[in-house]
This record gives structure tokens, sequence and C-alpha cells, in this order.
């Protein structure tokens, strides 16, 4: 199965500006980008795309999902624990609307419920329900006490025994990344942000089971100390990171061939807007929210211009900050964080596929990589706010097949 893509603008996703020409796709890959017109006047397929002079680019990448905090756009949840049945129904509507908005692959970073990403994720990949390629996470573990999560002694057990065996239950439930929680949470209990709620030594052998089992660690870290713990356990994914010191930045900086950030500005942006009803007090989550994007207007951009590879995913799943709203981090690190367009475009692509552990095969416009791409009524190089609008995304291909095919039919050549 043959399809081309024509009359386009091609975003490749390395940030290079967009350039004209054509995408041929064989079965599930890019079989070639074509540039001149006598390459795609003789190009042939089983369908011809016409792309009425839109952008071409990769599929969106997440790189902080929780698809089991249940708000999205198509439905608000005011409690956040739900019962299990409904958890399952919003974690499998929440993969299908990232998809709907234009986010080909999530990175997880911890659930609500226990085996319910690990089973959307094999559904997904089985091509039963439509959503992200998923790399899957269990909860979000902390320990006994700390965050009064209470899951379980395999959950939030104290020591070093109980991390090996948080980590071997995950990895036999078929888990590719564990999240862990190792500082506190200003939004929730104000203060929290500077505590440290795992010992070395626990850390050190979550850190060493993870890597004997083949499973990535992503990291709840505010604090110098907290990032080096994160870094020391050999994690892959930092969140946050707010309170890095300059010695803190360069242990990241030294880490960045190794390591992926993600600062996770949507939630803040969304709590400041939100005007919620007056039984719900948010004053503490609007105080570490000004406060967090006032630190990261500087620490963002020296860890960008100094090679750690900055991702977007911004806590999306709260009532105030729902999934499908995904795309507004792009504008955030543009607003915020002094991107570009197309810099915060490579980060959600190029980088987006490194992060998935495919960077030699997702993320980018690219002959031989698997064609996860949207086209897109406008160009998002000059106006990232575009891609919020789900329907300026005319055509979301995933694998190459069609999740949203354009308006207009293909038509058989
Ligand atoms: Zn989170």
């Amino acid at each position: 199965m043959r399809q081309l893509i024509r009359n386009i603008s091609i975003f490749d996703g390395t940030g290079a500006a967009p350039f004209a020409g054509a995408v041929l796709v064989e079965d599930d890959r890019i079989a070639a980008v074509l540039r001149d017109d006598a390459a795609i006047a003789s190009a042939t397929a089983d369908t011809v795309i016409d792309g009425h002079g839109g952008t071409l680019m990769p599929g969106l990448v997440d790189a902080h999902t929780h698809l089991t905090w249940g708000s999205s756009v198509e439905k608000i949840y005011h409690q956040f624990i739900l019962p299990p049945e409904e958890l399952k129904v919003a974690a499998w509507r929440n993969a299908r609307v990232l998809l709907d908005h234009g986010f080909t692959s999530a990175y997880s970073a911890g659930a609500l419920g226990d085996g319910i990403e690990t089973e959307l994720a094999r559904a997904i990949d089985a091509g039963q329900t439509p959503g992200p390629r998923l790399i899957p996470s269990t909860l979000e573990r902390s320990p006994e006490g700390v965050e009064g999560v209470e899951t379980g002694d395999v959950f939030n057990g104290r020591g070093p025994d109980a991390m090996r065996a948080f980590i071997a239950y995950c990895a036999a439930e078929g888990v590719r990344s564990v999240k862990l929680v190792i500082s506190g949470e200003d939004a929730l209990k104000p203060g929290s942000a500077q505590d440290i709620i795992y010992t070395d030594a626990e850390m050190q052998a979550a850190g060493e089971a993870a890597r004997d089992a083949g499973l990535w660690i992503a990291t709840h870290v505010y604090t110098p100390r907290a990032i080096a713990m994160a870094l020391e356990a050999g994690a892959r994914i930092l969140y946050h990171c707010s309170f890095a010191d300059a010695a803190a930045i360069d242990a990241m900086v030294a880490n960045k061939d190794t390591i992926f950030y993600a600062p996770g500005p949507g939630v803040s942006v969304a709590a400041l807007e939100a005007s919620p009803p007056p039984h719900i007090d948010m004053s503490a989550m609007k105080a570490s929210a000004a406060q967090r994007l006032e630190l990261e207007a500087r620490l963002v951009p020296e860890l960008r211009r100094r090679g750690v590879r900055v991702l977007i995913g911004g806590d999306y799943g709260f009532p105030f900050n729902p999934n499908g709203r995904n795309a507004r981090d792009l504008e955030h690190f543009v607003t915020h964080y002094g991107f570009t367009p197309a810099e915060a475009l490579s980060s959600a692509t190029m980088l987006g596929g490194q992060l998935m552990g495919q960077g030699d095969e997702l993320g980018l416009v690219r002959e031989g990589f698997i064609a996860d791409l949207l086209l897109i009524d406008g160009d998002p190089t000059t106006d990232v706010t575009i891609l919020q609008d789900a329907a300026r995304i005319a055509m979301i291909m995933q694998g190459g097949r069609l999740h949203k095919a354009p308006a207009s039919q293909p038509v058989t050549a």
C-alpha cells in the first residue's frame, strides 16, 4: 500500500525551515521525501492525498502523560480518584483524545490505577483501540506515610528491598517506565518540594533493579539534592527541576546524552488561569505555579542552550488542565522559555522520538522513519497555537494508517 501526500510544505522535525515537497508512505514507513517536481510527478501510489498547501509534520509526543487522570476536553471529573471501572473507561478515552489532538506517542508519568496502562498499551499496539504509542507505567511511587497514597506493601514500603520488590512487580506487569516521586509537591503540601522522600540506599536499589530489569525511571524532582539522586539512579527523564542551582544544572548538562527534561509548564499556567468555585482552595497551587514559572524562565533556556533535551508535557488530566489540551505546552515553551516555534516543535517531535527510545525511526519526516504524520491547516512554525485546535489538524496518520482522513477524500490514482 503506497500513499503519496503532495501539495504540502514539510516541517521535518529537526527544526529546519519547512520546504515544499511530497512524501511517499509505503505500508507503515516513509518510503521517500521528494523535493523536486519531476520526482513528485513520476511517483506512483495507490492513493494520493492532496495537502492543499498545508504543513506536513511528525506526530507530536507528550513526555509527561497521565491518561488515568480522568479529565479531558470531552469530560471533566471533579473527583480525582475514580472507581476502577470508570478509571479504565477514562484512560481508554483519554488515549483516543490525545491521538485526536495529534499526539501519536506518549510517555507515561505514572498512573492512578494498577495494570491499566500496560493493558491499554497492548491494546493500542494491537490496533484494538486508538491511542498514542504508549510507554506504560504504574502507580506513582512515594514511600509509606509521605504522600498519603496507601496502595500496599509492594508500592510504598520502605527500604532497598521494598524498592527491588516494586521494580520486580512492575517488570512482571509489563511496565516500561517506573515513576518515582523523590521530591514533595508544594501544590499539594506547601513547603514539601524541598523534602527528599527517599533515602540514598532506596534510590540506589531502585536504580540497580531498574537497570537489571530493563526498565526506565521517570522522576518527580525539584531540588538540587533530588536531581542528584535521580541522576545517580540513572533516571531517563526528570520532571520539574524548578529549584536547580548552578551545580545541579552542571550535573544535568554532564548527563545530557542520557537524560531528558520536561519542566511541565502546562499545569502551572492552567493553575494560574483557573477560577475554581469557592469550596475549592487552589491558593497553594497558584502560588507554587507562579514561583515555578518564574524560576523556570531562567532555568529552562540555560539547560536548552547547554544541550539538555527539553520536552513538552505538562501534567494534563486535572479538571482545570484537561487531557487534550497538551499542545498548549508548545505555546508555553515559546512564551515562558524563549523557544522559537520551530524549536518547540522539534522538542515535541524529534526529541520525543528519542525519548520513546526510537530516535532512529520516530519523530522525523525522513526516509525509513515510521509514518506518524500530521497535516496541518496553516504553518505551525510561525504560530504554534494552531495545534491547539484539533479542527486545524486535517490528517492524523499513525504507522501509515489514517486515524483522521483529510476532509477531501483521497483520490485513487
Ligand atoms: Zn505528573
